[in-house]
């Protein structure tokens, strides 16, 4: 019934021949995180779609919901569903601090032999689970579900995206597949890999990619949401993309060593030629307008150069601060409201 032969697979390709010693997991807990913004409208209805699904695989199962300093009162529907259904955990974060962090927090929290991260607004149907689940049995380490299309995403949106993709394949070691997103199935192993990492600046796609482990991808098509808006505003994507190719790629700063020997090359040719044509024509005083385009052209070339490198020590300076990835000032259904200690990472 799977469908991941259809989509491309580099990875879980390579890995495939492995799985067979770890077939025949056995499941005592799945725990289920999802990070949760002004996702009040939303939480009752992926509640009751998720419940049954859940309960039909195990009835030891566990709701994470990070909620990520939203601005309604996402945490108190979390409360009252905790309260109808123990199953039902939560975290409130001091404040927004993005979505990253709350998958990074949901994911330290989670003690379930599979954990499934998947989006609160219904976009990532809860009906794949099984599909992911099954995969897992087989011993698959990561289920990367992968969507069919971007119908459900705006013209502009798509653009970006596919752009994002192409750069990021091209500048980075790491490869994400194409339409890999954050609804994904991890093995605990995986999990404890994921929260391990010390890297304040996460970008959970490329993370997911470079710890490895025996993968596959799922393909599902993607609904629309369920209630409320996206919170990504084309501003933040472009931020996020960024963040993505400068946490898992230095080419942005190599480049610039080979542009300087290329310019300088040209320069030290062009400056053979004056020598020659000064020494054998004579001297020819006019050139304002080479000047100008050679120094307005260096002075940009320099410019962007110091900004791209810029971008990196912020990046380095973000890190050595170590802050914590998040702060969490209430939760439930966990032992301690601070627990597990704040986590690495950087805010968003
Ligand atoms: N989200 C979050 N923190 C943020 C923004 C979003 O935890 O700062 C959550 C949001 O509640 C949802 C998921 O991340 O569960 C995906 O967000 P959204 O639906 O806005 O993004 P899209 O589906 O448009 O990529
Ligand atoms: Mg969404």
């Amino acid at each position: 019934m799977r469908k991941a032969q259809s989509t491309p697979r580099p990875i879980a390709a390579q890995q495939a021949s492995q799985s067979a010693n770890a077939a025949g997991r056995l499941l005592n807990l799945i725990s289920v995180v999802v990070p949760c913004y002004n996702e009040s409208d939303g939480l009752n209805t992926l509640h009751a779609a998720l419940t049954p699904i859940l309960e039909a695989i195990s009835p030891c199962h566990e709701i994470i919901l990070v909620d990520d300093g939203s601005r309604d009162n996402t945490f108190d529907i979390a409360r009252e569903l905790s309260q109808k259904d123990p199953r039902v955990k939560a975290i409130r974060f001091a404040r927004n601090f993005g979505k990253e962090a709350g998958m990074a927090a949901g994911l330290s929290h989670a003690t379930g032999d599979a954990v499934i991260l998947m989006d609160a607004d219904l976009q990532h149907p809860p009906a794949v689970i099984p599909e992911m689940l099954s995969a897992w049995k087989n011993g698959i380490d990561m289920v990367i579900a992968i969507r069919r299309t971007r119908e459900t995403d705006s013209w502009i949106r798509r653009s970006v995206s596919r752009a994002f993709y192409h750069l990021f394949d091209a500048v980075s070691e790491v490869r994400i597949p194409q339409g890999a997103g954050d609804f994904r199935l991890f093995d605990q192993k995986v999990v404890q890999a994921i929260v391990s990492l010390p890297e304040r600046n996460r970008f959970m796609k490329g993370i997911t990619s470079w710890v490895g482990f025996r993968q596959e991808c799922l393909p599902f098509d993607v609904a629309n949401r369920a209630s409320g808006k996206s919170s990504w505003s084309l501003l933040k994507l472009l931020r996020y993309a960024w963040d993505g190719v400068t946490s898992f790629s230095t080419l942005p700063l190599r480049v610039w060593s080979v542009l300087g020997m290329a310019i300088a090359g040209m320069a030290s040719l062009y400056g053979i030629w004056l020598l020659i044509s000064t020494t054998v024509f004579g001297i020819d005083v006019p050139g304002y307008a080479s000047l100008m385009v050679s120094t307005l052209f260096l002075g940009g070339v320099q410019l962007i150069s110091l900004g791209v490198l810029g971008e990196y020590v912020g990046r380095i300076f973000l890190e050595v601060k170590m802050r914590p990835m998040y702060l969490v000032a209430d939760s439930i259904g966990f032992p301690d409201p601070n627990s597990p200690s704040p986590s690495h990472g950087s805010d968003a």
